[in-house]
């Protein structure tokens, strides 16, 4: 079996799949994948839709600007266009970017096949164990056999849900990787009990060490934690707090953000009627409940304009300890990675090797939910490739 190629991929998620595809235009390359297949990942993102870039782009949705000059020169247009000239038509939903299949297989399948096209030879089930360089030469030992290559590309993701951290395939050079957590996670809390399954659109304000992120959205409540797309957000800027070691942070919901404070304590008093429980006009039942369990005021079945009051400040206030951050299991990106001043922000190629490159999520960055994390894979991937292929065309 063929075992030299030009370009050697570890890591057959997005970014791998698409450096593949760019670099098989002028090279040998062969995507080396752990698993049985590749792209497994792709097919659970945008819960199955895959959310693949977003048009309001900016360094600022990223936890570094160091990604600045590569998500601006590979823009949300130009991933539409590429994957438009790999046979992919897509829609936009707000500014999201979705396939306009909305089945996240019509990705992996364009991938795949232009990687066919292209050449691209993939081992399944071939693992990377190490790697070392001799004579100016890349060998890669796997499970399987000993690859060798000229130009070596790491885009082995992270643990996020499933998949298998591989950062120490480069500690022998030197490189380092920053203190890991999982990111785009539910949050752990106890503070709203008894309404697992229920969603609510509030707005919120994550105080971490007295430190404010403002955001409206929804969140979906679980038993012992907060998920929903807001609590995903939220939980980035957790996750980067947990770096530099916080030591608490709360949420403070407003349940009915569409209502003044004072115009929901008039229709509460106006409304009441002791034949439905207290604010089940307003809340979901088991969202009532927690309110009026946590609002100071006295139990009599009377409506009193105090006890409106003080119903209506705690919907708009309400208070929820958050405990801490998810799994990783249940996380869709891990906050940390390779440490990016190791390597260049323009060519992702490492500042302590000659032709070595890294990309996708395997490096410390991360985005925020909507389709900026896959945006980085394929940008990041098309850097390295025009890298690689801009040096044999020196
Ligand atoms: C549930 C879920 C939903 C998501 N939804 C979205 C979304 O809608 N929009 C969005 O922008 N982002 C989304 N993301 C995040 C996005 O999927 C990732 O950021 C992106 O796939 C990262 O791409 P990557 O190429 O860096 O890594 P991956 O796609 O993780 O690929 C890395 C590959 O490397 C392989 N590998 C690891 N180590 C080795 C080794 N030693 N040898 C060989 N192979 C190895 C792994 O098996 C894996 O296949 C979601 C993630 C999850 C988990």
């Amino acid at each position: 079996m063929k075992n030299y190629f030009d370009v050697l991929i570890i890591g057959g998620g997005a970014s791998g799949l698409v450096c593949a595809i760019e670099c098989a235009n002028e090279h040998s390359v062969a995507l080396l994948e752990a698993t049985p297949k590749v792209g497994k990942k792709i097919l659970v993102t945008g819960n199955g839709k895959c959310n693949l870039t977003n048009l309001d782009m900016s360094a600022d949705k990223y936890n570094t600007d160091w990604v600045q000059d590569i998500v601006g020169e590979f823009s949300p247009a130009y991933i539409v266009d590429k994957f438009a000239q790999y046979g992919l038509c897509t829609k936009a939903d707000d500014t999201r970017i979705y396939p306009h299949s909305e089945s996240a297989n019509s990705v992996l399948n364009v991938l795949l096949a232009m990687a066919k096209m292209n050449g691209v030879q993939i081992f399944g089930d071939t693992t990377a164990q190490s790697i070392r360089q001799a004579n100016g030469m890349w060998q890669v030992t796997t499970n399987a056999q000993q690859y060798f290559c000229k130009n070596l590309v790491l885009a082995t993701g992270s643990r996020a849900t499933f998949g298998m951290s591989s950062y120490d395939l480069v500690s022998c050079f030197g490189h380092t990787t920053t203190r890991l957590f999982p990111a785009l996670v539910p949050l752990k809390s106890k503070s709203i009990i008894g309404a697992n399954g229920v969603r609510a659109k509030v707005s919120a304000t994550l105080d971490i060490d007295g430190k404010k992120f403002a955001e409206n959205g929804e969140l979906l409540f679980k038993d012992g934690a907060i998920s929903g797309i807001l609590a995903f957000r939220m939980s980035s800027h957790i996750a980067r707090a947990s770096v530099r070691g916080y030591k608490s942070a709360t949420m403070t919901i407003d349940f009915v953000p569409d209502m003044t404070e004072s115009d929901l304590a008039q229709f509460i008093q106006d409304t009441y009627t002791p034949y439905i429980g207290i604010l089940e006009g307003v809340l979901h039942k088991a969202l009532a409940a927690n309110i009026v369990r946590n609002t100071c005021m006295d139990r009599s079945l009377l409506m009193s304009q105090e006890k409106a009051e003080a119903l209506a400040h705690t919907c708009k206030h309400y208070t929820a300890v958050i405990d801490g951050l998810g799994s990783l299991s249940n996380a869709q990106v891990v906050c940390g990675g390779l440490n990016l001043d190791e390597w260049d922000n323009h060519t992702l190629q490492s500042k302590k090797v000659a032709n070595l490159w890294a990309m996708g999520e395997m490096l410390n960055v991360d985005g925020e939910c909507g389709g900026y994390n896959l945006h980085w894979a394929w940008a990041s991937a098309l850097a390295v490739a025009k890298d690689i292929n801009n040096a044999k065309n020196q």
